[in-house]
């Protein structure tokens, strides 16, 4: 049975409904799905992150449950023909399990790996990383949320103790006087929270945005900085060297609430506004404007996205904007603070369970002791027997089919052919395994590739959690059963833990998994031991850490103390050094990535809804007007993108909104559109996030 779907009393009319949340983005939008005489229709729901709106993603969602392309039965690759065939579950969870063995009698253990991805729910990112360390009992599992949020995740932990992307609700956006968003594109990336900055600027609060593009959020803008890709980091340290220039730190608060505030002053001393001025582009004045505007407002926030975190310095990116809310006294002040905003669905929560390589069940790290007890107790397990950490995502798909990398991938919820930097050299590392296993409900590029295709259940069809971009957990009800034929992927890892001879069980029924999920992340620093689905359904969603069931959630952090062992937050210094790759006469133009309004990550879904298509229907090449005069490229002709890894095909697109230095592609389309066959593998050294947002390019006509 379904859970939350409800008969509807419309004479006449075989109906029900599930008040549910968007299957895409981090904002998490509440809707209403109703299934009337078979057909399925999407409503917005009223819910306190998107209080009633939707984007065009989230309207046509439903279409993809009975799309023509879903796959509803397994494929197994025919060793005689070579093609994909259709199966029975039997003979491809044998196939799967056969492989797995064979692998690992002849390799090893860790000769296995498994691939996450962050819009796999709370229940679903637990149970895979439960299968991995103790079915499999392979150190390799990590998810494509390391190329999303690891950069802001690595700096919250070392600043504040704990990685939650925003502190605080959504709603204390309004509050704040001055609002700076650091390569963040909302107006895009998520347009129902544009309704916070609206009410923000109805209260007489000012917006700042930190962007090379002029984008719709920087239209939008009171004051818009437009510096060079890479340079984030040189701006905010200047940024904090005007503060303390003007006596604007909040001193009580750094004496009080912080630590380690000398090294960073000593540094950013260094970053006098006229020499950031020479290597970011943004002029003094809109750095005096902007401190200033932080500085002396009741109220300030800063909020980063992945234009500031996907580089190879994208932790200390974040960690130079987190200096500065530190040393205004920002974060625990009512209406203040810093935050990221999440980008996947499950961003927050599928980082937090145990798919991550380093990491067990609420936020423990593998490596300590006591958290292996502890969750080793939960699973049944001796705790020796609990594998070690692993490697982040691109070092692993990187070593696939090597001589000392795994030879057999399992991929749940992820298309790395499409997502992954450099991805030509990812696509050929899967092609060199020995056995690919995809599950997913659409034939992903990535599918295309597998060994055996495993069809999922949809976002419609099962029931669970979500954690959203403030650390709320959220439930995700079922309208409708799947379709004959598909499996739930908790199903999945059962069917395919029994033919391993898993030593323990692995329920099926998510209400079950979450019930363990709480006991394994009680006392972690992402403890849900309180969040029950029931308290869950009574409210509008709990906040974690919440321990006790009858205890408060904990929608604000920081208000007192910092979660650090002296209860404050800590402060590093950090500096600005080029890109990984900087131009040179063969590749003299910056190359940016990023989204668009009417697709979504890889494209595996967007890319098949028919109003999405039309709204969004294929790449481009934005470049400034100067550049395409240069080039004597006109709109609409067909350029390549060129990189040391590889090129890109797409109509340019002339716009003055982009620097005329740097040239954007979106990232969401495969084949010779493909953005990732140009970006860059390096990685930052913390967080393993690739630098998407910046490499050198040249920028070619393609001859007709
Ligand atoms: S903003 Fe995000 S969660 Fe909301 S409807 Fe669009 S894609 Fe879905």
């Amino acid at each position: 049975m379904t859970d939350g779907a409800r008969v509807a009393t419309r004479p006449g009319a075989t109906s029900r409904e599930a008040a549910t949340h968007c299957p895409y983005c981090a904002l998490q939008c509440g809707m209403t799905l109703r299934e009337t005489d078979g057909r399925t229709e999407v409503l917005p729901r009223q819910f306190p992150t998107n209080r009633g709106g939707l984007c065009q993603k989230g309207w046509t969602a439903a279409e993809l449950l009975d799309h023509p392309e879903r796959l509803t039965t397994p494929l197994v690759r025919d060793p005689v023909t070579g093609e994909q065939r259709p199966a029975s579950w039997d003979e491809a969870l044998d196939r799967v399990a056969a492989g797995i063995r064979t692998v690992q009698s002849g390799h090893g253990r860790d000769a296995v790996a498994v691939f996450g991805g962050g819009g796999l729910t709370n229940e679903k990112a637990y149970a895979l990383g439960k299968f991995a360390r103790v079915a499999l009992r392979t150190r390799h599992i990590d998810y494509n949320g390391r190329w999303c949020m690891s950069s802001a995740a690595a700096a919250g932990i070392r600043a504040f103790g704990v990685d939650r992307g925003l502190p605080f609700p959504l709603e204390d956006l309004a509050r704040a006087e001055t609002l700076l968003l650091v390569g963040a594109n909302p107006a895009e990336t998520m347009p129902p929270l544009l309704r916070h900055l609206t009410d923000q600027r109805q209260r007489g609060g000012r917006l700042i945005v930190i962007d090379p593009r002029v984008t719709a959020t920087a239209r939008q803008a009171d004051l818009h900085l437009q510096p060079l890709p890479g340079t984030d980091l040189a701006v905010a340290n200047a940024l904090l060297h005007i503060a303390l220039t003007e006596g604007w730190l909040d001193r009580e608060y750094l004496a009080t609430r912080t630590t380690g505030f000398d090294a960073v002053r000593r540094t950013v001393a260094g970053y006098w506004p006229a020499e950031v001025e020479r290597l970011s582009g943004v002029p003094v004045a809109d750095l005096e404007a902007t401190a200033r505007a932080l500085a002396t407002a009741g109220s300030a926030i800063i909020l980063t996205a992945r234009g500031a975190e996907q580089h190879a310095k994208g932790v200390d990116t974040v960690t130079a904007f987190v200096n500065l809310a530190l040393a205004l006294g920002l974060p625990g002040r009512p209406g203040s603070g810093y935050g990221c905003l999440t980008g996947q669905g499950n961003g927050q929560g599928g980082r937090e369970h145990g798919q991550k390589a380093d990491q067990l069940p609420g936020y423990r790290k593998i490596d300590d002791p006591a958290a292996r007890a502890h969750v080793a107790g939960v699973w049944g397990v001796p705790a020796d027997d609990l594998p070690g950490p692993g490697v982040p995502a691109y070092r692993l798909l990187d070593s696939l089919g090597t001589p000392d990398g795994p030879r057999a991938l399992l991929v749940f919820g992820s298309n790395p052919v499409v997502s992954a930097p450099r991805a030509a050299r990812i696509e050929s590392r899967l092609r060199d395994l020995d056995l690919l296993v995809v599950a997913d409900f659409l034939r992903s590029e990535t599918a295309a590739l597998a060994d055996v295709v495993l069809p999922v259940a949809q976002w419609a069809e099962e029931d669970g959690t979500m954690t959203n971009l403030e650390g709320r957990v959220l439930r995700r009800r079922a309208l409708r059963e799947p379709p004959p034929g598909v499996r739930t992927d908790l199903a999945v890892l059962a069917g395919l833990a029994t033919r391993l001879d898993a030593p323990v069980d692995f329920p099926t029924d998510p209400r079950t998994v979450f019930t363990e999920l709480r006991r394994a992340s009680a006392g972690g620093p992402a403890d849900y031991a309180g969040v029950t689905w029931d308290r869950i359904d009574a409210a509008s969603g709990v906040f974690w850490p919440c321990p006790d069931p009858d205890g408060p959630d904990t929608p604000r952090l920081f208000a007192d103390r910092f979660p650090t062992p002296d209860g404050r937050a800590r402060f590093h210094p950090v500096t600005h050094r080029p890109a990984a790759e900087e131009v040179c006469a063969d590749y003299p133009l910056h190359f940016t990535t990023g989204r668009v309004l009417a697709q979504y990550q890889s494209g595996t879904q967007t890319r098949r809804v028919a109003a999405l298509r039309r709204a969004a229907p294929g790449a481009f090449v934005e470049l400034h007007p100067d550049l395409a005069a240069r080039l004597g490229v006109t709109d609409g002709e067909e350029v390549r993108v060129v990189s040391r890894r590889g090129e890109l095909r797409a109509p340019a697109r002339v716009s003055p909104t982009i620097r005329p230095d740097t040239v954007f592609a979106p990232f969401h389309w495969a084949g010779a559109a493909r953005a990732n066959s140009v970006t860059n593998d390096a990685v930052d050294p913390v967080s393993g996030m690739p630098e998407f947002k910046i490499c050198a390019v040249r920028v070619e006509r393609v001859e007709s």
